[in-house]
């Protein structure tokens, strides 16, 4: 097998003859002696730099070679299996309960949310009317909260475990086999409840078991080593097994940790607004005045460190709109999601601060809660401002200014923008960051994203737990309970859907 690279210009596919020809060259081979080889395309990728080309990463191999398939393990029939509970439906809990169902283990899958159809009908209650469901919202219910989101499935995470294994399996459930290849990969919000939807029913058929609005409430460690999960006020689940998969945004769960005296940790997270652009102005920046409808929407990423502290872009959504992803009534909370195609008119990211606990030591009577405290506190003075899920908003320019804005432009977010200081509505540390931020981007590597055509948004406050739930390194249980396994994103150990798929598999794996 060799590897080869072969770049493409954009709006053009790429031949099987091309391949050929270059695989020719690459193995040493005469074109003439017409030798039929294998080949398979595996990566992808976007070079913006000069001219803008597909940059595409090809094995090829000779007629004698093997050319090895990427095999998935099947899934067993686990109905007379021993159960293992798990908490949440989000990627975590998931692919936990895939890998479960590989070994023979039968995953019970609690959540407190309902099947993603039900959910649409309360995140557009939540959009039109402003009704938070505190148990069906756009971060709980079936698919947890990478369900209505952009879908990105790029990570750094290699070293949690084999990428292309949740990668295969999405594709299994319906995603589209491009995001095998491509180098920045995404499905979609539009797309994403049927890939949720054929997971379920694959762990049914199989022999597992879900059970929508079922709010965990208590776990009790017995006697003998094995839990009691209560769900609501009557419901008793029992197995000697359970992977907590509940999400950054469980606070109800962290609390119930406090109150046993099971350990937590209190973590740094990140803070910050939504930055809504044209995507038009998105495209001519990163395409440098090229871009051609046939092109890909233009993404952006940046890191910068201002007074000590990380401030970078986050979860950015091209072509996308932003939403309400409060939890409870009284709080006010934004993201972003897209559609497969991306295609509204809005370039949309957070651009957030990073905080330690250190930070805010006003807070650090909460012990390892400070973060979530401070966190909430936060969201709620965003709410109180407009007394709704309007969000507080600030042009760009006028926002590192210091100066009120003279009229906002258009949002995509549903319950409306209003018109306010948010400069001084975010704490210092996350504001005064942000203001030395935005020049410099614009000035260093996004030539035209400063301005007063950019709308600021808050809060994005979600970017990851402010709480971990520790775990032993080795059994991946928890430090104090054994047989507990705190898994994905909200216990800490994760950040996005591929990473916390990966770790619901780390966890399923160990038991
Ligand atoms: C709008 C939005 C857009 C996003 N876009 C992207 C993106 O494009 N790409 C990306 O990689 N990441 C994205 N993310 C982040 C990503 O969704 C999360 O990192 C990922 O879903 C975390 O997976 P998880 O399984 O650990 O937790 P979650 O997905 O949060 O799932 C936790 C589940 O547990 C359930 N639960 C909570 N408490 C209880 C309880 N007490 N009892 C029973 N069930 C409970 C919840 O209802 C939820 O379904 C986005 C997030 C949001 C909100």
């Amino acid at each position: 097998m060799k590897e080869i690279e072969i770049t493409c210009r954009l709006g053009k596919e790429l031949s099987a003859d091309e391949i050929q020809t270059a695989a020719l060259k690459a193995l040493g081979v005469s074109p003439k002696a017409k030798m039929q080889i294998k080949y398979r395309i595996v990566r992808r990728s976007i070079d913006a730099r000069n001219d803008i080309l597909y940059r595409y990463k090809v094995e090829v191999f000779r007629p004698d070679e093997v050319m090895p398939d990427y095999v998935l393990e099947e899934y067993k029939d686990v109905s007379s299996s021993e159960p293992v509970i798990i908490v949440g439906a989000g990627p975590a809990g998931m692919f936990a309960a895939l890998r479960l169902l590989m070994r023979g283990f039968k995953p019970v899958i609690l959540e407190r949310g309902k099947d993603v159809h039900a959910r649409k009908f309360d995140m557009a209650r939540l959009s039109k009317e402003g009704d938070v469901n505190p148990d069906s919202n756009y971060c709980f219910g079936e698919g947890g909260a990478g369900t209505f989101s952009d879908g990105k499935l790029y990570t750094r995470s290699s070293k949690r475990g084999d990428i292309r294994e949740v990668l295969h399996q999405l594709v299994r459930f319906g995603a589209d086999p491009s995001i095998l290849i491509d180098a920045h990969p995404h499905i979609g919000s539009d797309r994403l409840p049927v890939v949720v939807e054929n997971i379920r029913k694959c762990i049914i058929e199989h022999g597992g078991e879900y059970h929508f609005d079922s709010r965990v409430t208590d776990i009790v460690k017995k006697g003998d080593g094995s839990f009691d999960v209560h769900v609501g006020a009557s419901d008793v689940y029992s197995s000697r097994k359970v992977i907590l998969a509940t999400g950054h945004s469980a606070r109800d769960i962290y609390e119930m940790f406090d109150r046993k005296g099971w350990e937590l940790q209190a973590k740094g997270f990140a803070m910050g607004v939504r930055v809504e652009h044209p995507q038009s102005l998105i495209n001519r920046i990163q395409y440098h005045g090229k871009y051609q409808p046939y092109m890909p929407t233009a993404e952006y990423s940046f890191v910068t460190q201002i007074e000590g502290r990380g401030v970078f872009s986050f979860c950015m959504c091209p072509g996308g709109i932003l939403v309400p992803a409060s939890t409870a009534s009284g709080e006010l909370v934004l993201n972003g999601m897209s559609n497969s195609q991306r295609n509204s008119k809005w370039a949309n990211a957070g651009v957030v601060v990073q905080i330690e606990p250190e930070d805010f030591p006003e807070y650090a009577q909460h012990g390892p809660l400070a973060l979530l405290h401070f966190q909430k506190d936060v969201e709620r003075k965003m709410f109180e401002y407009t007394g709704s899920l309007k969000a507080p908003a600030q042009r760009m320019m006028d926002f590192c200014r210091r100066v009120p804005s003279s009229g906002l432009p258009q949002t995509s977010y549903h319950p409306g923008a209003a018109n306010a200081p948010l400069h001084e509505l975010l704490p210092e540390h996350v504001s005064l960051r942000l203001k030395y931020a935005f020049p410099e981007i614009g000035n260093k590597k996004m030539h035209g994203y400063y301005t007063n055509d950019a709308l600021l948004l808050g809060v994005e406050s979600r970017t990851s737990s402010p709480v971990r739930i520790p775990r032993d390194p080795e059994t991946l249980e928890h430090t104090q309970v054994s047989g507990l396994y705190p898994c994905g994103e909200g216990a800490g150990y994760a950040g996005g859907i591929v990473s916390s798929a990966l770790d619901g598999i780390n966890c399923a794996s160990r038991i």
